[in-house]
């Protein structure tokens, strides 16, 4: 039998938020491949498929890996948290398979869709994507701070709700800080900004506040942050961005 590879995602963290066709990928598999903590959310499935957890900073390394072993002709899944597609896995196969032996490029590669962080967070506060918005990830490990900065004036000059990925880590604690700083100086202080650690799980929190009181040490790296257009307002106990630009 030949091999195959999908990229899958187990969503932001509880049972139910990975999809049905994510769960069908994943009992067929004959070798999982991915970060141990996300592996970890998969329950046991058939006793013969073999799990390679790595850690995460070596994506590359991990989709060679993963092509390697669907080359031989195994049935290869690549673990991913969220969408395999958002600042994740997906992209590392392309890449590698881009760079790498020719023959990997008439492989059957399949991506599965999953639920991103960035749908999850805002569930949990309401409906602060109801408009047009855009996602960024603060992490400069792959690109330039100057090319973050570039987007997020771009996005806050444009009026977008900004969806921001990978505010922060122990390894990076001030790029949030510096966001923010850069965003107070286009938009109104009482532009709302959500900060939701562990989204779319049992432990979630939501903190609400706006731009002028946003305290960027709430984030940690299982933080998304949310940071509102001019229209996104705030009803009881929710936060939405209304479909019209013109609702006063
Ligand atoms: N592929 C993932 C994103 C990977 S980047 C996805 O589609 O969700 C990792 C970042 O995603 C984290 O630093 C955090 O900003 C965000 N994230 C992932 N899971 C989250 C969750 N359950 N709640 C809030 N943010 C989360």
């Amino acid at each position: 039998m030949s091999g195959s590879l999908t990229v899958v995602g187990t969503g932001p963290g509880k049972a139910e938020l990975m999809t049905p066709a994510t769960r069908a990928v994943l009992d067929r598999a004959s070798d999982l491949v991915g970060y141990g903590p996300y592996l970890d959310r998969i329950p046991a499935t058939r006793a013969d498929q073999q799990r390679h957890a790595s850690d995460n900073r070596v994506e590359l390394d991990r989709a060679r890996h993963a092509l390697s072993l669907a080359a031989a002709g195994r049935q290869v899944v690549v673990v991913s948290g969220g969408d395999p597609g958002v600042f994740a896995m997906a992209s590392a196969v392309f890449e590698a398979v881009e760079h790498g032996d020719p023959a990997w490029r008439t492989l059957d590669i399949r991506v599965e869709p999953g639920v991103t962080a960035m749908l999850a967070a805002a569930a949990e506060a309401g409906a602060p994507l109801g408009g047009d918005f855009c996602a960024i990830s603060l992490s400069d490990n792959l690109k330039n701070w100057s090319t973050i900065e570039r987007r997020l004036n771009a996005a806050a000059d444009a009026d977008f709700v900004i969806a921001l990925y990978n505010p922060a880590s122990k390894a990076r604690p001030h790029q949030l800080g510096m966001a923010l700083d850069l965003l107070r100086q286009v938009k109104s202080g009482t532009t709302p900004v959500l900060f939701v650690r562990a989204a779319g799980t049992a432990e979630t929190k939501v903190v609400a506040a706006t731009l002028a009181t946003a305290d960027a040490s709430v984030a940690d790296m299982r933080t998304l942050v949310i940071v509102g257009a001019s229209t996104t307002r705030t009803v009881g106990r929710w936060v939405y961005t209304p479909r019209s630009e013109r609702l006063t």
